[in-house]
């Protein structure tokens, strides 16, 4: 089918990832040098909406599996259509989720080729990638190639690639296509709403709170909350009140190191690092957080770190563009009064 450079729209219910919109227009500077076309690939029921989305972002063709069995993600159909669709593609590109990381696994198995996963950067050698990863917590980048095996497979980390402008002028062909299923031996009985229903893989800004957001022991707790750990939990609850009152003035998602999510303070959806989401934002504030490696291996890409923390010789400030020695429950309401004039709001 596609001799091109092929980027996987990976998508939700019809709601696109927008890193989709990413990997298109990482694979069209690619095509570009390479002269060749960019395919998107659209599998799902009812998504034909999307395509023109596609277009608008950079996409030349799109091929389209348009099925109820593809009604909702399931690893084997979407695999055996993948596959199907991306046997002759120099490159396959699919922007990195929870989704693809499962399903591009699968894709490099049937295609007998190799998978690059969660790349931050691309460059062009002899027609092959150099794809370059974060490996060992994010504390060395490696580059990787796939030789001889077509197609290379990438997964593109969110917002590590620009996305480009939309140009709704655009169009192009959309090209149908039938593939074998296969058997398939699971279904979705239903969804249901994740505690905390944050975003923070997409997130420009992200505001982070982590242990410290507990530690105000000025803070008298209700005569009622008698037991210290939910006094601790408490106080925490009250700092975190200010990093969600600083993220709500910048329209960010809120963040947290995995002490804050193991005492308790906040769901694991909203847990960054190694044992987290990995976030590539604009702007994150680390409000109380120390930075453990672990925690640096989720948010060191961030184009620019800004940490608030009482303790001076703290690692975070080592990775931090700027850094606020103070205590957050005074830093945090005095941002947040200073954004609110800045922004009008
Ligand atoms: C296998 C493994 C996986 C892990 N995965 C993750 C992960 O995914 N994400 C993650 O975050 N961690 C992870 N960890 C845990 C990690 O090692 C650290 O324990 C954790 O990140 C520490 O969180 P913290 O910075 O909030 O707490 P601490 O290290 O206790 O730091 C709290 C900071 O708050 C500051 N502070 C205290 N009070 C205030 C105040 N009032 N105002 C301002 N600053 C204040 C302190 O100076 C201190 O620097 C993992 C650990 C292991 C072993």
């Amino acid at each position: 089918m596609s001799k091109n450079i092929l980027v996987y729209i990976d998508h939700f219910q019809g709601q696109p990832l927008p890193a989709s919109w990413e990997a298109i227009g990482a694979a069209r500077e690619l095509a570009d040098e390479m002269g060749v076309g960019v395919s998107a690939v659209l599998l799902g029921s009812d998504v034909e909406e999307i395509a023109s989305q596609a277009f608008h972002y950079g996409a030349d063709e799109v091929l389209v599996m348009d099925v109820d069995a593809l009604k909702d993600f399931i690893p084997e159909p979407y695999a055996a259509a993948l596959s199907s669709s991306a046997r002759e593609a120099e490159v396959l590109l699919l922007p990195t989720s929870g989704r693809t990381r499962e399903l591009a696994a699968m894709v490099a198995v049937d295609l007998d080729t190799g998978l690059a996963p969660d790349v931050i950067a691309m460059e062009v050698e002899d027609r092959a990638i150099v794809a370059t990863r974060p490996i060992y917590a994010g504390k060395l980048l490696t580059k990787v190639i796939c030789k001889d095996r077509r197609p290379q497979i990438l997964t593109l980390r969110s917002r590590a690639f620009s996305k480009p402008e939309p140009d709704s002028g655009r169009s192009g062909d959309v090209i149908s296509f039938q593939a074998d299923l296969g058997e398939v031996y699971t279904q979705v009985v239903g969804y249901g709403e994740a505690e905390g229903g944050v975003s923070l893989s997409d997130a420009a800004v992200i505001v982070s709170g982590g242990r410290g957001v507990s530690n105000n022991p000025g803070l008298e707790p209700p005569a009622d909350i008698t037991d210290e750990h939910e006094q601790e939990i408490w106080r925490a609850q009250q700092g975190f009140k200010l990093v969600t009152d600083l993220a709500e003035v910048l329209g960010a998602a809120v963040g947290a190191s995995r002490a804050a999510v193991d005492a308790g303070y906040v769901p694991y959806a909203n847990q960054v690092g190694q044992t987290g989401k990995v976030v590539s934002p604009d702007l994150y504030i680390a409000c109380g957080i120390s930075g453990a490696i672990q925690h640096i291996a989720g948010m060191r890409t961030s184009k620019t770190i800004v940490a608030i923390n009482k303790d001076a010789e703290a690692p975070i400030f080592k990775l931090s563009r700027f850094g606020v020695v103070g205590d957050l429950f005074d830093v945090l309401p005095a941002l947040t009064v200073a954004f609110k004039a800045e922004l009008g709001k």
